[in-house]
């Protein structure tokens, strides 16, 4: 699942590369991603949603694109905001396509850019917005779990999961203090707290492994246990690792691309997910995978001790 690195390596290029485009038509085969601002499930009345949707966008001007937690957030005209969430396998692709009529269905042919026509894993283009200046903005999802809400600002600033959200990790207003007082008053395993959106926004399974390792801190660890030598490790492991993910344009180990289709340089970086039996680089002990209420962690059983 992409995490904060991966959005933002997505954020930062589509504010390279769609700012000041007008959104000139809309093109989707899966009506259901499409959820109303006011209420997620009203998926019944998908078609008449997927109508709406495409008249309120259509004309609208990209003006600004930002991250919070894993969520993407469009600026649009017109006092218009639209949230799309990667969920599981999403990513969106600058590029352009051609959609034909195949027996029955329609194909999303893809032109550019080379990587979109060559690699498999962008191929699975549900969604595609076409741009005042001949590009696209398609959104490929293999599984197809991620969602696009469009509402005016107000609405999609004050959903839920949005407003439930604890703070940014890279944030600069968010300080050693306040990071410590939110792991020590948590009884759940570190791990768990890690990926918890509403106590830090944006880490998952890739980057909690990773930065629990480097703060030899073990992930089944109560986090109200650490002590502060523990908390000042992991504080400056969470903010090292998310910074060098992100400069490295975040990870690709399953789905994961960038707008231009290519992988993330973070999976060479990698050092414990998805690393299981390869010996550990700091003292060469294999490294083990367990569960960890229904997810998986990998760390060092010599370097993390309980
Ligand atoms: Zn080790």
């Amino acid at each position: 699942m992409p995490e904060l690195p991966e959005v933002q390596t997505i954020v930062s290029d589509l504010n390279k590369k769609i700012i000041g485009r007008r959104i000139v038509g809309v093109w989707f085969d899966w009506p259901k991603m499409l959820k109303d601002p006011l209420d997620q499930q009203r998926n019944k009345i998908a078609h008449k949603h997927v109508a709406e949707f495409k008249k309120a966008i259509k004309g609208k001007k990209i003006i600004k694109v930002i991250r919070r937690a894993k969520n993407i957030l469009i600026y649009l005209s017109d006092d218009l905001m639209m949230l799309i969430h990667l969920k599981m396998t999403g990513h969106l692709l600058v590029g352009k396509w051609r959609v034909k009529s195949a027996k029955r269905k329609e194909v999303v042919v893809p032109l550019e850019p080379k990587e979109a026509v060559e690699d498999p894993y962008n191929q699975y283009i549900h969604l595609i917005f076409y741009l005042d200046d001949g590009k696209m903005l398609g959104y490929s999802d293999v599984r197809k779990f991620g969602k696009a809400i469009l509402g005016t600002r107000e609405q999609i600033e004050n959903l839920p999961e949005l407003k439930k959200l604890g703070p940014e990790p890279l944030d600069a207003s968010f300080k050693f203090i306040k990071f410590a007082k939110l792991i020590k008053s948590e009884e759940r395993k570190i791990k768990q707290v890690l990926m918890d959106p509403e106590v830090i926004a944006g880490i998952g399974n890739i980057y909690s492994d990773d930065i629990l390792w480097k703060a030899k801190v073990h992930p089944l660890k109560p986090a109200n246990k650490l002590d502060r030598k523990e908390l000042k490790a992991l504080w400056k492991s969470m903010r090292e690792i998310l910074a060098k993910a992100v400069k490295l344009r975040g990870t690709s180990t399953s789905d994961y691309r960038d707008t231009a289709g290519k992988k993330g340089e973070y999976t060479e970086e990698r050092l414990v997910y998805q690393r299981e039996d390869e010996p550990c680089d700091r003292c060469g002990t294999k490294i083990k995978r367990i569960a960890v209420g229904g997810r998986s962690a990998h760390f060092c059983p010599a370097c993390q001790r309980l």
